[in-house]
């Protein structure tokens, strides 16, 4: 595989062109966005600069992963050669099932259709197209130039050639496959999400304050960040879209959203994105200030 497309140039789109560039492979990169095209290609060419200062990589290096990279706002002149494409747009499964519908009619009868999502069927992205054996979940972790792990997500259909060349191509890249099922939140987000929202019913409770629950966590099971402050990183609309997956996917009341995150969602409180959530994203500096809400 040389030439890999990606749809999408958001915060995870733009980290998944890096890397691939970064690790010598050609990449389209596709967004109906050219303002977010722009965007991603700044955020990139910022990122690899951080690398250079750091040591970690050239500046050779920088310039031939930017030269790596070349950007569509039209998908057929993008994906028309892809060998592999990686879709991470929107999280919409109406958008979703769209794409991959184009991209199955676009794209070369070998090529492998890969989707970042982080909790809509894979079985059911597959569905959509004439080639479910080489539909495959990809789901890299945010930031994606620094997270390691890569969870492989094989489809009912997915087969094993398929899963095998994705598993590879993770290695090529310098990252850590894990291979899953299809079932609703994979791995990560079936343990992340419940844990997140046991923590806000924690909260919720009254059981403790926000500080203590993310010190607990993080002193107590050395988590690197408490589920409260990390909830407020992924977005809590986020939280509560996957949470509503799992419920629906498993019809088990143990995956019922917490009320209190429901009521944060929807009077848009939803953490570091709209400037506040369990802490307060206001200030200059870079100190972590607990939301007014949780202090009086
Ligand atoms: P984002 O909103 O930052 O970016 C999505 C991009 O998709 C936008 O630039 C938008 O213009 C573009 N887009 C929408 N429709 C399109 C289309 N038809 N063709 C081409 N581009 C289109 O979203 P994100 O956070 O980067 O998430 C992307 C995917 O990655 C989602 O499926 C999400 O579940 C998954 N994911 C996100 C994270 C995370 O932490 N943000 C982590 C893992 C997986």
């Amino acid at each position: 595989m040389n030439l890999i497309s990606v749809i999408g140039s958001g915060t995870m789109g733009n980290g998944i062109a890096h890397t691939f560039a970064l690790a010598g492979l050609r990449v389209n990169l596709i967004d109906i966005s050219q303002e977010k095209l722009e965007q991603a290609l700044d955020t990139i060419t910022l990122n690899l600069g951080r690398q250079v200062s750091k040591g970690a990589i050239s500046e050779a290096e920088k310039n031939t992963s930017l030269g790596n990279i070349e950007v569509f706002t039209e998908m057929e002149k993008g994906v028309a050669d892809a060998d592999l494409v990686i879709e991470a747009a929107t999280e919409n499964l109406s958008v979703k099932l769209n794409i991959f519908k184009e991209l199955d009619r676009l794209c070369k009868p070998e090529a492998i259709l890969a989707s970042n999502t982080s909790s809509i069927s894979i079985t059911r992205i597959a569905a959509e197209t004439n080639r479910a054996d080489k539909v495959i979940g990809m789901h890299f972790m945010n930031p994606v130039p620094v997270m390691k792990l890569v969870e492989v997500i094989r489809g009912f259909k997915s087969s094993d050639d398929t899963t095998k060349a994705i598993m590879d191509m993770a290695i090529r890249i310098g990252k850590i496959p894990v291979e899953a099922h299809d079932y609703p939140g994979f791995v990560a987000n079936r343990i992340l999400m419940p844990m997140i929202n046991e923590a806000i019913f924690t909260l919720h409770e009254g059981v403790a304050g926000v500080t203590e629950i993310d010190t607990v966590m993080k002193l107590g099971m050395a988590h690197p960040m408490g589920p409260l402050q990390l909830a407020d990183f992924i977005g809590l609309d986020v939280c509560l879209a996957i949470m509503n997956v799992l419920q629906e996917g498993f019809g088990n009341p143990k995956y019922a959203a917490c009320p209190l995150l429901v009521n944060m969602v929807t009077s848009g409180q939803l953490g570091v994105k709209s400037g506040s959530g369990f802490y307060d994203y206001s200030g200059e500096n870079n100190e972590l200030v607990v939301s007014k809400r949780w202090t009086t």
